[in-house]
């Protein structure tokens, strides 16, 4: 099937987090016409969206339970009961698996379930994720703390919980150990410790003369229990093979990250030594029309709000390339007539 003989989608948007739906919503709103697809079960699953409980860094939104997927849930229902509900075709519970650059400069897209698609422009939003600690291969143990938040992963969005409490941070290089630096001059912990579950620390000298100052314990043994209560989600500390146990009543895990950036460089798009796709100011990438927002772009914080206004810049200067190519067509009627 050729663009020619299917219809082409002015804007198709990747990904229904944070910058997806402000992508989606910013698109409608400009009168554009937009594909979404959401992401599969799977995608949604295995994006940091989804793991967002309590976001308390951004005004207003302390009362969600879901800081993400309910503001998120509210916006979409407000679009399809509003008079921009025509602009907005979404295809629920599904992911994109390709995507491609036609001959002619449009994008062909096949989805989750094998559905073809066409769009003119297109804004990728898939996100990244932080990678899991694993006890004896499973990381299950970690699960019910990361849930409650009491281990966590972003440093802006939620370290001021570790204020007056026993912390420790799980990770073994260089970025582990300022992040336990950071915590530590910012708020003072009773005690701050590294814990490198097994590996082997690998810490540069500046840092280990700051661990040294702030009496920030290393603790390289394989971590065999993680202890609390689970159903509360309260962390209590942590057993060691080597038998001894510590008191932690807070945790932050520092191991890196999974950017899901394979439909970008399907595409052809650039991306830097992390992964992370590299766009223009307005969020395109060395694709022609292919944008990213989110934490998926290079050199930008890894917010709620940043993606927001990521999603908006790329959103308006799309509008902007639809509206220059109406008015010269609607120009050369005029002069033509
Ligand atoms: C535990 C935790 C707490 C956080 N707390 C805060 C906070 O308090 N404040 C704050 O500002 N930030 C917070 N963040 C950061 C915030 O979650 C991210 O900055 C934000 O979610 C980035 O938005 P995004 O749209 O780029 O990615 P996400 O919100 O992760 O969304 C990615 C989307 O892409 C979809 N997707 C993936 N693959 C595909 C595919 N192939 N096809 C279609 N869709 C796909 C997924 O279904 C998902 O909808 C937190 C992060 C974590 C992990």
């Amino acid at each position: 099937m050729s663009t020619n003989e299917s219809r082409i989608y002015q804007i198709a948007v990747i990904g229904g987090g944070a910058a997806g739906v402000m992508s989606v919503l910013r698109g409608v709103l400009n009168n554009d016409e937009v594909l979404f697809f959401p992401g599969s079960a799977k995608d949604k699953k295995r994006s940091r969206g989804f793991w967002v409980a309590k976001v308390e860094n951004m005004p207003g939104y302390q009362g969600y339970k879901k800081g993400i997927e309910n503001p998120n849930k509210d916006t979409l229902e407000w679009i399809a009961e509003s008079e921009f509900k025509d602009n907005l075709h979404t295809i629920e519970k599904t992911g994109v698996t390709s995507v491609e650059r036609m001959a002619d400069g449009n994008f062909k897209l096949e989805d989750t379930n094998g559905g073809i698609h066409f769009a003119k422009y297109v804004i990728l939003c898939t996100g990244i994720m932080d990678v899991q600690p694993h006890f004896k291969e499973s990381i299950q143990p970690i699960l019910p703390y990361a849930n409650a938040q009491t281990v966590d992963y972003c440093l802006r969005c939620d370290g001021h919980h570790v204020l007056d409490k026993h912390t420790s941070i799980i990770g073994h290089t260089s970025g582990a150990a300022w992040v336990a630096i950071m915590l530590k001059e910012r708020y003072n912990t009773p005690s701050m410790s590294i814990l490198t579950n097994g590996e082997r620390p690998d810490f540069s000298d500046e840092v280990k003369e700051l661990m040294d100052l702030y009496k920030i314990e290393v603790f390289d043994s394989e971590i065999v229990e993680v202890v609390g209560d689970k159903r509360a989600g309260q962390l209590h500390g942590y057993k060691f093979a080597s038998g001894r146990q510590i008191e932690s009543y807070f945790s932050f895990v520092s191991l890196g990250t999974i950017v899901y950036n394979e439909l970008a460089k399907q595409v052809g798009a650039n991306v830097d030594d992390r992964g992370y796709v590299v766009t223009d100011a307005k969020g395109m990438t060395n694709i022609e029309n292919f944008y990213v927002a989110g934490d998926l772009r290079a050199g930008f914080k890894k917010q709620i709000y940043t993606a927001w206004d990521m999603a908006v810049d790329s959103l308006d200067d799309i509008n902007r390339k639809i509206r220059a190519e109406k008015r010269a067509k609607l120009l050369a009627q005029k002069r033509g007539s």
